[in-house]
């Protein structure tokens, strides 16, 4: 595509999925009109049920939400529900993860939808995950946190769910520490695994890029603490390489923006950003799912 045809579709923010996937990076003086292709990794909607993670609500609806994803120039985005998350019953994640399946439908073309479940009722779970994928379309699961309900990443069980990821080829996106995330790395290698957030202590932001930088399954996502410390986005792109260091907000949590400003100011080439901002996530989402098409 030439520079002008390309830059005039941009302009109408019309330039196909595809033609990110399989252009030649964008020149460096049109990089800032990228942005109408930016694509979050990590999202997590307010829910129908009220549930939201923003601690002093300012986005209470779906609506909200969107206006604010606009107003940082966020087009595109993996969504989960608050609801799936902090769930107490099978029933509260599916309806959580329905309500996902409604605004992708609603807002077609936005976003794509993320299964999220917690495995008390392992036997339910992996039926939830084979649902979201089939009747859905989902390819994405997470953002997991065993925090809120209290599971772990080492168990029997997570093993059933991260074995089901593999074999429908989903990527996971798992909230640990650091060791955790090792394990599972190490212990999943042929999983495509996500995990949000650089850390907090310096130390624990060097380990963290170190360990996804040995893991070639492994990727991270810059939402989260980590990411305002100048110099740490381009230390994990020099180790890990951009091709898996992925943009991310934890929005309605934290500011869009805030990880957008850094992305553009670091001490990155114009094709690294692109990468970072939208090609990364695109690739990931277009590579899932293959095995169930295989079948097809
Ligand atoms: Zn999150």
């Amino acid at each position: 595509m030439s520079f002008l045809h390309r830059r005039q579709l941009l302009r109408a923010g019309v330039v196909p999925l595809g033609a990110f996937v399989a252009g030649n990076p964008l020149p460096s003086d049109v990089v800032a009109e990228t942005r109408r292709g930016i694509f979050d990794a990590h999202l997590h909607i307010p829910s129908d049920n009220g549930e939201n993670f923003q601690w002093s609500l300012v986005t209470r609806n779906m609506q909200e939400f969107v206006a604010y994803l606009d107003k940082c120039q966020v087009r595109r985005g993996v969504i989960s529900s608050s609801w799936s998350n902090k769930a107490q019953t099978p029933e509260d994640y599916r309806n959580g993860n329905r309500e996902v399946a409604k605004y992708v439908d609603r807002y077609r073309g936005r976003f794509q939808g993320s299964c999220v479940i917690t495995p008390f009722r392992i036997e339910e779970a992996l039926r939830e995950i084979e649902r979201c994928h089939e009747d859905y379309g989902f390819v994405w699961l997470g953002e997991f946190c065993n925090y809120m309900t209290g599971y772990k990443y080492d168990t029997p069980e997570w093993c059933r769910i991260m074995e089901l990821a593999t074999k429908l080829n989903l990527v996971v996106q798992i909230h640990t520490n650091t060791q955790e995330m090792r394990n599972l790395a190490d212990s999943f290698p042929d999983a495509t695994i996500v995990f949000p957030h650089l850390g907090s202590s310096r130390d624990d932001i060097f380990a963290r890029i170190d360990m996804i930088a040995k893991h070639k399954n492994a990727h991270i996502d810059l939402s989260g603490s980590g990411i305002e410390r100048v110099g740490i986005l381009e230390r994990a792109v020099r180790e890990i390489g951009a091709d898996r260091v992925l943009y991310g907000s934890d929005f309605t949590i934290n500011e869009p923006s805030a990880v957008i400003a850094r992305v553009t100011n670091a001490f990155l080439t114009p094709e690294e950003r692109e990468k970072i901002l939208f090609r990364n996530v695109e690739r990931l989402l277009a590579r899932a799912g293959k095995s169930r098409q295989q079948k097809l």
